[in-house]
């Protein structure tokens, strides 16, 4: 099998601690051993030592978000990540991927996104190439979440900063997700490279896409030469220049954390400062870099009950700690946390929190 040393580190580094055995938010939702992170490494390790074969771990292998809670916690340096992603190419190489995950590469083939979905209508008249500024708003939120696509360019444009966008943005993440560094990730990483490379700013929407473009992009060679800035950076330094005017409230605003900022873009404060100018910071458990995941797409498409109860878990959080009103850094989020947003309740997401209070 073709499986770097540093994946086979990793796989066999474990000193069975068993922290991640409570924070991961798979094996939270199912109670099952199996969704361990550890577990998840000990098939592997059967396979890499020649005791198993890699079909039987193939479901196992796409039950990990690649979320990073585990690796935040281990006392190893454990990073499921490189062996997952260098098993899911094996996996997909030997053609011993799920029915579920082929179901979506095809997909992907036919319409280009996983969700086999069109893009709204609704987001035809913000398509514009007349700006040097691009707003990358990704897949997830072109596809599953379109009004927020919408309410962030609007906002945007309320500050007087007009962008170009269109409904063709890929930055690869679901062949990522589904396949790792096969050679069509590589070249969605390529063609995305290539198109944000055509401005001179990007605004990235989505975390997820944006560590895919700092990190992975730089893996695999592919340079970007366009100035990337995450969209709450971006709108936090509009506040902070007062093209966006803002009114401080005793509002209660509890940001759930994504897990891309806090863990591989290292950046847990700007959704915190940007709630500090119109509201109230009122973190709930699992913040920063303990930060738990509420949602993730692509695997809702082939295991929506544990996304669901993931979601469903994230609200026992929030309820615990009595924060009515959640705000999302991401479209994943965002969509899984509405969908199971109980009464009394409401989530929001950034951008909706600043225009609520303009
Ligand atoms: S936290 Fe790390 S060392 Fe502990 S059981 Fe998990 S993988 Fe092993
Ligand atoms: S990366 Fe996240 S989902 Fe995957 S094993 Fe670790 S904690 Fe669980």
């Amino acid at each position: 099998m073709n499986i770097t040393e540093k994946a086979k580190n990793i796989i066999d580094n474990c000193r069975f601690c068993w922290m991640c055995r409570h924070i991961c938010p798979i094996g939270n939702a199912t109670g099952l051993e199996r969704n361990t992170a550890r577990a998840r490494a000990m098939g592997a390790s059967l396979v890499v030592h020649g005791s198993t074969e890699l079909k039987e771990i193939a479901s196992n292998v796409y039950e990990c978000t690649l979320c990073g809670a585990c690796t935040n916690n281990c006392m190893t340096g454990f990073d499921p990540k490189v062996f997952i992603q260098e098993l899911k190419t094996e996996i997909v190489l030997n053609g011993l991927a799920p029915d579920y995950i082929v179901k979506l590469l095809e997909n992907y083939q036919a319409s280009g996104n996983v969700f086999n979905a069109t893009a709204c209508s609704c987001l035809d008249q913000l398509c514009s190439n007349d700006s040097d500024t691009l707003f990358f708003a990704g897949q997830d939120a072109i596809y599953k979440a379109p009004e927020s696509v919408k309410t962030a360019i609007a906002l945007l444009k309320d500050a007087g900063v007009s962008v170009s966008f269109n409904k063709d943005q890929d930055s690869g993440s679901a062949l990522w997700f589904l396949t790792g560094k096969t050679a069509e990730t590589q070249n969605a990483f390529k063609n995305s490279a290539k198109a944000l490379n055509g401005y001179k700013t990007v605004i990235v929407y989505d975390p997820v896409d944006l560590s895919l473009m700092r990190h992975e992009y730089k893996e695999c060679g592919i340079e970007i030469t366009a100035n990337l800035i995450s969209f709450n950076e971006y709108l936090y330094s509009l506040i902070e220049s007062g093209k966006i005017v803002v009114k401080k409230s005793n509002n209660e605003y509890s940001l759930q954390d994504n897990y891309a900022y806090a863990r591989e873009l290292d950046d847990v404060t700007t959704g915190r400062k940007l709630i500090e100018k119109v509201g109230v910071v009122k973190d709930m458990l699992l913040i920063g870099k303990e930060a738990n995941l509420a949602g993730q797409l692509v695997m809702a498409e082939y295991m929506p009950d544990v996304m669901t109860q993931v979601a469903k878990d994230r609200w026992f959080n929030a309820k615990n700690m009595d924060c009515k009103t959640i705000v999302t850094e991401n479209p994943a989020e965002y969509v899984a946390l509405k969908a199971t947003c109980p009464d009394g309740y409401r989530v929001i997401s950034i951008e909706e929190m600043i225009k609520e209070n303009m």
